[in-house]
């Protein structure tokens, strides 16, 4: 079969991409190992996050340091082994952890997160999807007093992003989201960010994108995008159905993107940050919204199947084996929050953020590999930007005008 462009992975990028390159006149085929959204895609903590305009740094004070060092707490966790592999990448993330560095990284990443909301509601009314999100932000807690004073004291930092936001005092948090705890065992105070939107089911989601995609004339197809292979100007990838093969392909592998653009020549840096969720059966006891400990370093998000606890970091090979520890930790700290149900799954999920150094995606053509191109590494934020970089890959390739600047996410950076 002939395409002008096959896109490698169904993960919220590859779909999107694979959208948006329809959306232009492109014939496109989507090719995945599995169903639409079973990567990273299917597992995160559901915020279409308008509101979180700073990536994720790497922690740069001795206290901070301090306090992972002893891979005891749910927001950070790590394999010294894989530290010391992924030394150089590692040490390229402190460098760009700067202040003056992460305020580029600030700057770069703003048009994404800016269109985030407008690029997903232009697929979710189409899609049919619209059951699955919902508009009432989510709320972050504190725990202990004086961190709560002074994140909330400094927020005229954000000024420039005109966020809408309402700080909440303990009463204010237990008015708001009365099944949170509050007072000294619980949370102190919060902030309700309301920009972000959240998803009760973001493997879901992507189904119904990849649906409409489907629906609009697109070819789903399942197949290993290890076996990509170009001649005679053509790229080819031998699928369960056929064999296409297309002037252009676009690798969006989530984590496994590295690997692919390594066989034709490309070294892109990618740290794996894992991360590992469950579902809890509340009953009565669910949450309103979606809450974050931003001391503790996970979020609970209501969703169909439960209340979803997802974990922060696990700095781990992509697939060494998990370790339950990061979770255990979550669920101690959630409990303290409300009483946890039983939990739904017997085996807890694990999933992996592609993570760029320079904590900004991989965009464009590779630089060499006539049709060749690469939309992967969205980290914390694929969830959100997925619609808008597909939007921007697709511009790039069909020669259209780009609504962002795609020269700070372009590969050859590396
Ligand atoms: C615990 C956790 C919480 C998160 N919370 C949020 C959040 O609240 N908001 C947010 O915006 N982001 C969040 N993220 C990040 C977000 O989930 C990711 O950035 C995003 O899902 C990446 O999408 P992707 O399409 O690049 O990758 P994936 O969803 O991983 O998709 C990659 C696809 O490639 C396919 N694939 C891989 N190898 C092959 C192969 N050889 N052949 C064929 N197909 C292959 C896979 O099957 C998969 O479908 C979270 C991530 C985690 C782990």
């Amino acid at each position: 079969m002939r395409v002008d462009v096959t896109v490698l992975g169904a993960g919220i990028v590859g779909v999107c991409t694979a959208l948006h390159l329809q959306e232009r006149g492109a014939d496109v085929a989507l090719v995945d190992r599995a169903a639409p959204g079973e990567g990273a895609s299917f597992g995160n903590a559901g915020l279409i996050e308008r509101s979180s305009v700073i990536p994720a740094a790497f922690p740069r004070t001795a206290a901070m340091l301090a306090r992972y060092a002893f891979n005891r707490v749910p927001s950070v966790r790590f394999d010294p082994l894989y530290l010391l592999k992924s030394t150089p990448a590692l040490v390229s993330y402190w460098h760009n952890s700067s202040r003056l560095k992460l305020k580029s990284a600030i700057d770069a990443m703003l048009p994404l997160i800016e269109a985030s909301i407008d690029e997903h509601d232009a697929l979710i009314g189409p899609a049919g999807a619209e059951d699955l999100v919902r508009a009432d932000g989510w709320i972050g807690i504190w725990r202990t007093a004086a961190k709560f004073a002074a994140v909330s004291g400094n927020l005229q930092g954000l000024k420039r992003f005109n966020l809408s936001y309402t700080v909440l005092d303990a009463d204010e948090l237990a008015r708001v989201e009365p099944k949170i705890h509050t007072g000294q065992e619980g949370a102190v105070g919060g902030i309700h960010w309301h920009d972000a939107k959240t998803v009760t089911d973001p493997g879901e989601l992507v189904k119904r994108y990849a649906e409409l995609f489907v629906r609009r004339g697109g070819r789903l197809l399942v197949g290993d995008a290890a076996g990509l292979c170009a001649s005679a100007g053509l790229w080819t990838v031998k699928t369960e159905e056929l064999e296409v093969q297309a002037r252009n392909a676009v690798i969006a592998l989530g984590p496994q993107s590295a690997g692919l653009a390594r066989r034709f020549g490309h070294s892109l840096p990618l740290l794996m940050k894992r991360g590992y969720h469950r579902h809890y059966r509340m009953d009565d006891a669910m949450p309103f919204h979606a809450v974050a400990d931003q001391e503790r370093g996970f979020v609970m998000s209501p969703m169909t199947r439960g209340l979803r606890l997802t974990t922060g970091v696990e700095f781990a090979g992509a697939d060494a084996p998990p370790n339950p520890r990061q979770l255990k930790y979550a669920e101690a700290a959630a409990a303290r929050l409300l009483p946890l149900g039983e939990p739904v799954e017997e085996t807890p999920w694990i999933g992996v953020r592609p993570c760029p150094p320079d904590m900004r995606p991989i965009i464009g053509p590779a630089s060499g590999t006539k049709g060749l191109w690469f939309n992967f590494g969205h980290a914390h934020h694929g969830l959100t930007i997925g619609p808008a970089t597909g939007r921007l890959l697709a511009e790039m390739l069909t020669g259209k005008p780009t609504f962002a600047d795609p020269t700070p996410y372009r590969p050859e950076r590396f």
